[in-house]
Order: C-alpha cells, then structure tokens, then sequence
C-alpha cells in the first residue's frame, strides 16, 4: 500500500497523554493543536518517573517532549528556593530559547524559569537565584561558576535534562557535566537528548541514566524507497527572512494551488495576514475553526478565488484538492512520517506536484533525517534572487503573448487602439507599452528584501572536536578572514587549552554558535580566535569574568589584525 492510500492514525491528544489542564490551557493559547512524535513518545514514560535517551533533533518538538513532564512532576511551584530541575544546553541560544518555551508553559503555574549563561550580568542571576526557583536552564561553565561560588545548589533536584548532548561534548563540556553531576542527588530522574548517538554518547547514558526508555524518531517509518512523483527541494533560510523568502519562492514557481503548512494557529494567522499583506490570496485553516469555515475555504482554493491555504497538520488531514501542485512546508516538520503525509497531498492519484522546505540552518539535521528515513533526497537549491524572478516573470508574460498570437481571434476589436497609435509612435514602442501594461496587471510586488545566502551548509566546520577545520589547526600570522575580528584571549596552551575549550566558552556564553567561529590559534600563554567582526564586541562581553580551563582571563581585540 503506498502512504498516499492510507490517512495516518487518529492521534493522541495532548489530553490523551494525562497532562494537567493548566499545561493543556499554555499549550492550546500557543496554538499547538496536536504532540508531535517525539512528545507522543516521550511524555508518558517521564511522567511514570522513567529516565530517558531521546534521539532527535531541533525541529521535532524536544523541547516541550522534556518540558511538560517536568513542569507537571515538580511540585510546590513558585514556593521553594533550591531548584527541582535542571536542563544543561550547550549555548546561550539554546538556553534562552528552553527558558522562553518552559516559562511560556508553566507560567499558569507560577513556574520560576531562570535561564543562566555568560554575558548577562550575573548580579541578576544572582538575585534571581536568592529569590528562589524551580528550573534552571544553564550553560555548563556558566552553572559550574555559580555552584563554585556556592550560588547554585543542586540539593534538591530530581529532574535533570541534557540537551543536545552531542553538541555538549563536541564542544569539550564532558568535564564540566561531570563536575556538575557530583553535586546532584543521585535519586534523580534523567534525561537526555542528542541528534545523533556516537559511542561517546552511549557511554555517558551508561554513566548519568538508569534503565532509560530510548526513543529514536523515524525508526519505524516504512516508506522507504518509494518513487515519488513529487519534486522536492530545501531552501535554507535565517528566520527573520522567511516570509520574505516563502513569497519569492511563491514568485518563482508560480503555484496553481498551494497549502503551506505551519507549525501552530497562530503561525497560520499571521502568515496569511502576511503573504495577504504582500498581495498573495491565502487563507487560513486550522484546528479553531469550525467546518463550515473549512469546507469555505478548500471551496475557495478549489475555485481559484484563492491561491493559497496556510494550514496546520491537524487541519488538512484528508484533505484532498486535485488543482493542487504545490505542498509548502514553512518549517522542517516534526518527523518523517509528516513530511511523507504533507508531500503526499500533492502526490496523490499518480499526479506531479512540488514540495518545498524551508529550513532555518539549524534544522539540518532534522532535513537528513527525513531524507534518511524516506530514502528520497531533498536537494538544497539557492533561493531566486530578485533578478531570476524578475526574468521568469518576463518569461511568463512572454509566453502569455506568444499563446495569444497563436489565437489572434478576438484580437481585431483592439486594432482601434493599435492603429491611431502607430501613426504617431513605432509599433514596437507601442508593443513594448502594452506588454509594460499587461505585465504589471498580472504580477504580485516583487519584494525588494535582501535575503541573505546561507553558504555552506551544512556547514563545512559544524563538527567541532575537528582535525582540520579551522578550530583544530594552528596557523600562525595569518590574515583575518573578510567580515571577521581577531579576538586575544590571554590563556593558552601552557594552561591546557585546547581549540574546543574555547569553541565551548564562547558558544556557552555569548550568541555565537561554534560553527560561526573561525580561525583558532593557541601560543603558550595565548590565544587568538577570530569571530565574525559584528559579534565581537558581545563575545568580548560574554566573556569578561568567566574563566576558562579555571582560569580568569583577559579578552579584548587583537591589536596587530593583518589583512
Ligand atoms: P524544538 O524541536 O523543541 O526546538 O521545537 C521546534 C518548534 O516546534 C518550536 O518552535 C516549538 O514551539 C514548536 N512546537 C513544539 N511542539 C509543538 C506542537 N505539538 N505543535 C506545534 N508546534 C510545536
């Protein structure tokens, strides 16, 4: 049977999966309508208590697969001091986008959330932590300051989430956890998450978990193989730019019928205000509305009155449009099975269609995933640039006419136009007008925002740990890279440093990723790191007062910056 034939399972609920209705009423205001895999998966067993190793990447929904079990098991909310749970992530970015998400679904709950990582003044940490709260989102050498200075204490945890192991020890924080861990009760419950499962990885599930449950996402897909008629492609693209670049993209392929799937409600609501706002006609579908409001709009799609329906999964579940040629996913989906149910709207009853991705850098590896799982392969492609838009649309027009002289009935009513004016201009000159006419009538604004080009990607560089990427080698009196700041950092190898300890600090502290760093070198008494020059300044911030390899050190430009 292909996928195509059947229509997935009913799914659980949120409510199915025993969650409190303070946590149900945080995630229905968020729009989320229905657990991805990953939560179906994992929710149960952590609330039964069990330890858990789940595979999978940013994009599946993780973070609220380890969230919700947490802010339902922990008690007295908002009324201790000490910390119940503890997450570990392996950059500022991430512990901060925890912090937002845990504090979004347990403020019902009076949950005190307190993200903790380099770069924020740490008086504020402070005070927090002297007020009291329930979880703490931290960065590994930020949290092993604070339990040295005898401002964190793990007494009375019994909840701990490592989050995104792998990238933890690719980054050299296998020290720092295991420091950590020694001021953790060993009643506790655990948690771990990492994309991908090394060896390494297994040993510490060995050394931190007990019994865990293991998930692993995309296991039991089948669809393995199949040919599919749908063309697939990924456009990676930085977040802010996303609607820009969904409606270049909408530009470029010209869509008949398209649905583009978001993620929640309210993702659905302000899309569609968008791509209206930006001349598309899209509407809304989602899980708030009743079915006559729904039966209205696939009505409306299947009579072209609109182009476009911005729809969630729960939604457009059975849906089955045949003037269809686009499926559009505005982010990664969840798991593999979605994908495969999303891209089969278009695949159905032998039909050809397109389906499109797009994908924020992070979410690469949930993209191999799918590709994995499906056997199939969504190459990357560059998006359009407004030039190639602007030619294909010229083309479009182009061809238009071209149909039109082949057809030249109808044309003679227009020849009281064609002639007076060919008196006084040249044909040509005349032609020229009415196309300029004709094309402005047919078009949508072609938008005018610069989208910048993710380059490599994934990137070349993002294993850290790495032999001959740029952090793993030493060159000396080399030039900066373009757009790029020499950083002196006044420790080096005599102090043990080694290239993933400073990868680690910088990612840990400040808004660098580890893939954003360039060059490493590292003298005896110190270092020179380059970083992109417009981070500079909140590296040299994120920096000041931490210590690296135990050491206080000094962090400011390289003074001698070759070029
Ligand atoms: P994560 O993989 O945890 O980084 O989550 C990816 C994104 O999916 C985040 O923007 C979440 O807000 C969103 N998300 C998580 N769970 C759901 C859900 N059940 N329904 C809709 N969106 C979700």
């Amino acid at each position: 049977m292909t996928e195509h034939e059947s229509e997935p399972e009913p799914a659980a609920t949120f409510a199915d999966l025993l969650l409190r209705q303070e946590l149900l009423d945080a995630l229905s205001g968020l729009g989320y309508e229905e657990p991805t895999p990953i939560q179906r998966a994992a929710i149960p067993p952590v609330l039964e208590g069990r330890d858990l190793v789940g595979q999978a990447a940013t994009g599946t929904g993780k973070t609220a697969a380890f969230a919700l079990p947490i802010l339902q098991r922990i008690t007295r909310h908002g009324q201790g001091v000490k910390p119940k749970a503890l997450v570990l992530a392996p950059t500022r970015e991430l512990a901060v986008q925890v912090s937002e998400a845990m504090h979004r679904y347990g403020h019902q709950l009076g949950t005190r959330v307190l993200p903790i990582y380099g770069g924020q003044p740490i008086g504020r940490q402070l005070k927090a932590l002297e007020r009291g709260v329930d979880v703490v989102i931290a960065t590994p050498g930020r949290a092993l300051d604070h339990i040295s200075r005898g401002t964190l204490s793990l007494g009375e945890l019994s909840m701990v989430v490592l989050d995104e192991a792998d990238e933890m020890l690719d980054m050299g924080f296998a020290e720092d956890i295991e420091a950590i861990f020694q001021d953790i009760p060993e009643q506790r419950q655990t948690m771990l998450f990492s994309a991908t499962m090394p060896p390494r990885i297994s040993g510490m599930v060995q050394h931190y978990l007990t019994e865990p449950v293991r998930i692993e996402l995309g296991r039991a897909a089948s669809q393995k193989n199949e040919p599919s008629l749908v063309r697939q492609a990924a456009y990676v693209v930085p977040r802010g730019h996303k609607p820009a670049a969904l409606g270049r993209m909408l530009d470029a392929e010209s869509p008949t019928a398209a649905i583009v799937f978001c993620r929640t409600r309210e993702e659905v609501d302000q899309l569609t205000e968008t791509l209206n706002g930006r001349g598309y006609r899209a509407e809304p579908l989602h899980g708030g509305m009743n079915q006559q409001q729904r039966d209205r709009v696939v009505e409306r799609l299947r009579s072209a009155t609109a182009d476009l329906v911005v729809a969630t999964d729960v939604a457009a579940r059975g849906l089955d449009i045949e003037q269809l040629t686009h499926v559009v996913n505005y982010n990664v989906p969840s798991a593999p099975e979605a994908y495969v149910h999303r891209i089969g709207r278009v695949g159905r009853a032998g039909r050809e269609g397109t389906a499109i991705t797009l994908a924020e850098p992070r979410e690469h590896r949930m993209l191999k995933t799918i590709e994995r799982v499906t056997g199939q392969q969504i190459p990357v492609r560059k998006l359009p640039t407004i030039a190639d838009v602007r030619a294909q649309r010229l083309e479009q027009t182009r061809g238009a006419l071209w149909e039109s002289l082949q057809d030249s009935d109808g044309l003679d009513r227009f020849r009281a136009v064609v002639e007076p004016l060919a008196e006084e201009f040249d044909v040509v000159e005349v032609a020229l007008a009415a196309v300029k006419l004709a094309h402005e009538a047919a078009g949508t604004v072609t938008d005018e925002e610069e989208i910048p080009e993710v380059t490599s990607w994934p990137p070349a560089d993002a294993r850290r740990g790495r032999k001959d990427g740029p952090g793993g080698r030493e060159r000396k009196g080399r030039a900066v890279g373009r757009g790029m700041t020499r950083l002196f950092v006044g420790v080096g190898r005599t102090a043990g440093v080694r290239p993933q300890d400073l990868v680690g600090a910088i990612a840990g502290e400040s808004r660098l990723r580890g893939r954003d760093i360039g060059a490493i070198d590292i003298a005896d008494r110190f270092s020179l790191v380059d970083v992109p020059e417009g981070a500079a300044d909140d590296v040299i911030s994120a920096l000041k007062g931490t210590t690296i390899k135990g050491r206080k050190t000094t962090i400011r430009r390289e003074r001698f910056q070759s070029r």
